[in-house]
């Protein structure tokens, strides 16, 4: 199947042998194929891409898969071979940040993966799995629903015990890796409709709450709202938002994104908001590509394109309109880890950085490799939980290499995911996100509000 010029840096003559069936995809958006004719085969985004380091076969690199996106444009069935390929990637878009040609392989994969869910029968199992994902992720008031239960199992040692058994991994992998990716969970009030800002009024802010976010990680989302209030932004929280459909998009599921996109236009569109904030990387990389998702509907396209316009990622929005709010000097030492959703996708390094580095005695250390993903990619650590873990235990030794005592990010996935590998790392690194440290900084908590004194 492969062919010697594999590896060689000259594109694979033929991957999959000879066309049987009906061409891989239909008219409906199928990748564009000046965007596949934009690769010139240079071979510069290899060692950016995860699964090329995982696994060392060009069809798992972004070339090898844009090449075999060429193939199906050219009359090739879409084969369970080809499929495995594409379900490999991450989306992680480390690809996009190495290309020196600009190639867009962000666009390609979201319209290949949207044929492969329309036009590729799955097994009965992964279409099981996929269903109960997609019947359970996007949807905050059923993740929420979980809580009570996980409260009880982590808090009564259940999961101790079960740990101790072994037998999870080896009778349910799947329930398994969301067991151990689970945060451990407390009690926070939902915030308010509405909270004023202090001090001068310098912006009205709509705020999405998420579903993984609101449901695991409250406490991340109280933090945002006291300091966008802090730094005199008034927060506008509408409730039932629901999902904004990343997870969706970012799986092929287009109709499902396009639906959950018209609701939350619907619901924020009036508020009068200046910005639309988001404080997870992932939903604000699909949040501003709205306008793309929804351009071929007369009654959104420009509606989408105004809201996509007022998009902003949390650390964006607070380095735009500068601080206000008097930091506290918190003395500790933190790792900042680029969310692939916030570096690679949205181009966010320095914005929350800055952030950082402005509180007093917080002491910024950089992480090896930092361009490569922590292995979490939306659901991908759930459907892939081998190479996953194996991504996750990377990450997780150059993290605790850095010495920190604090690991910080801007995405729910990647803090359960990296939470999980230091964990089997035997290591202990306290994580928060970036709400986090400046909410303890402003509000004069000291290190301890972030890291427990016993670590
Ligand atoms: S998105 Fe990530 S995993 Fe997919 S091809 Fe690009 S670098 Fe590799
Ligand atoms: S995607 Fe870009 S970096 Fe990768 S082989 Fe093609 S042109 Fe080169």
């Amino acid at each position: 199947m492969v062919d010697s010029t594999w590896g060689t840096g000259e594109p694979p003559r033929d991957v999959l042998g000879p066309a049987v069936g009906e061409p891989a995809f239909d008219h409906d958006h199928p990748p564009r194929a000046e965007q596949v004719a934009d690769c010139v085969h240079c071979g510069f985004c290899l060692p950016a891409c995860p699964t090329y380091a995982l696994w060392g076969a060009e069809a798992d690199s972004p070339r090898g898969r844009i090449y075999l996106m060429g193939q199906g444009l050219g009359g090739e069935p879409l084969s369970d071979s080809m499929v495995r390929h594409f379900d490999r990637c991450l989306g992680c878009m480390s690809c996009v940040t190495a290309c020196p040609s600009g190639v867009r392989y962000d666009r390609l994969i979201e319209d290949t993966r949207a044929q492969v869910e329309r036009r590729h029968r799955r097994s009965p199992r992964e279409r099981a799995l996929r269903a109960a994902i997609f019947a359970l992720f996007p949807y905050p008031r059923r993740l929420r629903l979980l809580r009570a239960p996980l409260r009880a199992y982590q808090s009564l040692g259940l999961q101790r015990l079960v740990a101790r058994t072994g037998l999870l991994p080896r009778l349910a992998p799947t329930l398994a890796t969301l067991e151990a990716l689970a945060p451990r969970l407390r009690g926070v009030p939902r915030p308010p409709r509405r909270v004023r800002a202090r001090g001068t009024r310098r912006a009205v802010v709509g705020m999405l709450t998420g579903c993984v976010q609101s449901a695991f990680f409250p406490d991340v989302n109280a933090a945002t709202v006291r300091v966008l209030a802090a730094e005199g932004c008034e927060v506008l929280i509408p409730p039932g938002q629901g999902c904004c459909g990343a997870l969706s998009v970012h799986n092929g599921r287009r109709d499902e994104a396009q639906r959950f996109a018209r609701r939350l236009i619907d619901t924020f569109e009036h508020t009068g908001m200046d910005y639309f904030v988001v404080n997870a990387a992932g939903c604000g990389s699909s949040l501003k590509e709205y306008d793309e998702l929804l351009a071929d509907d007369p009654a959104y396209a420009s509606r989408a394109a105004a809201f996509t316009a007022k998009v902003r990622d949390l650390a964006e929005l607070l380095h735009e309109l500068g601080p206000v709010a008097e930091r506290h000097p918190l003395p500790v030492t933190v790792a900042y880890h680029d969310a692939c959703h916030l570096g690679h996708a949205q181009g966010i390094r320095a914005q929350p950085r800055a952030l950082l580095r402005g509180i007093p005695g917080l002491d910024l250390r950089e992480i090896a490799d930092p361009e490569i993903c922590c292995g979490s990619a939306g659901i991908w650590n759930v459907l892939n939980p081998a190479p996953a873990a194996e991504l996750g235990d990377r990450k997780a030794a150059n993290v605790l290499a850095t010495g920190a005592d604090l690991l910080v990010t801007a995405n729910p996935g990647c803090l359960m995911q990296v939470a999980a590998a230091v964990q089997r790392h035997g290591g202990t690194i306290a994580l928060a996100h970036t709400a986090q440290v400046l909410d303890a900084s402003i509000r004069g908590l000291g290190s301890a509000a972030l890291v427990p004194p016993n670590g």
